[in-house]
């Protein structure tokens, strides 16, 4: 099998511009690690998280969770500073732009500067770090309920407390 157009490494450096997180509408998805995380972060249970900071999105499969978008479709956590939970940022997020979608070829690659200033720009990222995000991503699945299920009934905050 011929090597990755990454494996020798990519060029990218956040630029702190704030276009992948405001300004057009978007999903931003939950893994249940990314839930546990902000659920300790704000201090906050459940539900509480639920009504306040989530939509679901109908997958096909079930409902998934992702981020609620304010008017002009800034991300509900984007605010004049930036990410307000930028340590504890979903692994969509934390990961980007390195998505299998992004690295399916140099073309792709290339094509996502004109969205990201940061790509293609600054410190070399190695092509074992690249992996690394592509497998964290890959490992950590959406959080997806059943049609039937009530999410607010979900014993997050129980898995949450068990994880303390
Ligand atoms: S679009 Fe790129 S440079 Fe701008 S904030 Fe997002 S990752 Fe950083
Ligand atoms: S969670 Fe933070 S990094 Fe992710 S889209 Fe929202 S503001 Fe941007």
């Amino acid at each position: 099998m011929s090597e990755a157009f990454y494996s020798d490494g990519l060029r990218f450096e956040c630029r702190r511009c704030s276009a992948c997180c405001r300004g057009e509408p978007g999903f931003v998805f939950l893994t249940r690690p990314d839930v546990l995380r902000i659920l300790k972060r704000l201090g906050i249970d459940f539900r509480t998280f639920y009504a306040d900071y989530c939509r679901s999105t109908d997958t096909g499969l079930g409902m998934a969770l992702s981020l609620k978008e304010k008017p002009g479709y800034d991300c509900v956590f984007w605010g004049e500073e930036g990410c307000s939970i930028y340590e504890d940022r979903p692994v969509q997020c934390s990961t980007y732009p390195f998505w299998a979608s992004i690295l399916e070829s140099r073309s792709r690659w290339d094509e996502e500067s004109a969205y990201c200033p940061g790509v293609g720009k600054g410190e070399l990222r190695g092509g074992a770090s690249i992996e690394e995000r592509l497998e964290r991503r890959r490992a950590e699945k959406i959080l997806i309920f059943e049609y039937e299920e009530d999410p607010q009934a979900a014993d997050i905050d129980g898995e949450a407390r068990r994880g303390q």
